[in-house]
């Protein structure tokens, strides 16, 4: 079975758009969403319906409680806040509703999906080092979860002793390993490469491939200005940072 797993879409409707016609073209059996679906872009309210619609499970991200009223925006910087606001307002009153009541972990057969840490997926700590991963292995008992919420594509892997890393764009899911996948992100990726990235999962083979899609991202740039939001929302994308 082929399974779509992506991430942190952030509003970005043309990378979402782009995305789904990819995962359309590869053909899948489900489509999992991490969560983050709202703050940063320019469309939260087509972003989240579309979402809606086509996702199978459809995970709740620290900007999508933000904009629901369910997590506090302390801890949320400048940029995120003033996008957390615009989504806020933006969003219909049943897609605040159902934002709120996502989850923030959910199993699918036998892989976990959280949107930022197996270990404590409701306070969204960043997983980007193997000492991170590490404590994320020792928490919980999995055999493969996958997240995102740092926008960085890569796969720790752990053999029992030590946990490595690997950002190889095809990975083979070993038996006797443990592994835990960053998805990277949908809209707003941060690994220098501005593509859209989701993963292809094929439990049959127990493969996962990063994919890389290429989307009109001068005209979402412009859509950003065009809202209101700040410049460097929009200059951010080009360079994938
Ligand atoms: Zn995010």
């Amino acid at each position: 079975m082929k399974i779509a797993i992506f991430s942190d879409v952030h509003a970005n409707l043309a990378a979402l758009q782009a995305v789904q016609n990819d995962i359309d073209r590869v053909g899948v059996s489900a489509r999992l969403c991490l969560g983050d679906s709202v703050g940063y872009g320019a469309d939260p309210r087509a972003c989240l319906d579309l979402l809606l619609q086509s996702c199978d499970v459809l995970l709740a991200g620290n900007h999508d409680l933000a904009a629901a009223g369910r997590l506090s925006l302390d801890r949320f910087s400048g940029l995120a806040r003033h996008a957390v606001d615009y989504a806020r307002a933006l969003l219909t009153e049943p897609q605040r509703k159902r934002l709120a009541e996502m989850h923030d972990e959910e199993w699918w057969g036998d892989l976990l999906l959280v949107h930022a840490s197996p270990a404590d997926p409701a306070e969204f700590p960043y997983v980007r080092d193997a000492e991170a991963a590490r404590a994320q292995f020792d928490a919980r008992q999995f055999r493969a979860a996958f997240y995102g919420h740092t926008h960085l594509p890569l796969a720790f892997e752990d053999d029992g002793e030590r946990v490595g890393l690997t950002a190889r764009p095809r990975l083979e899911l070993k038996a006797g390993m443990r592994y835990l996948c960053n998805v990277g992100s949908v809209g707003q990726p941060r690994d220098q490469d501005p593509r859209a990235c989701w993963a292809l999962y094929d439990s049959d083979a127990r493969t996962v491939a990063f994919r890389r899609v290429a989307y009109d991202i001068e005209a979402t740039t412009a859509r950003i200005k065009e809202a209101g939001l700040p410049e460097a929302l929009a200059a951010r994308l080009l360079v994938g940072v």
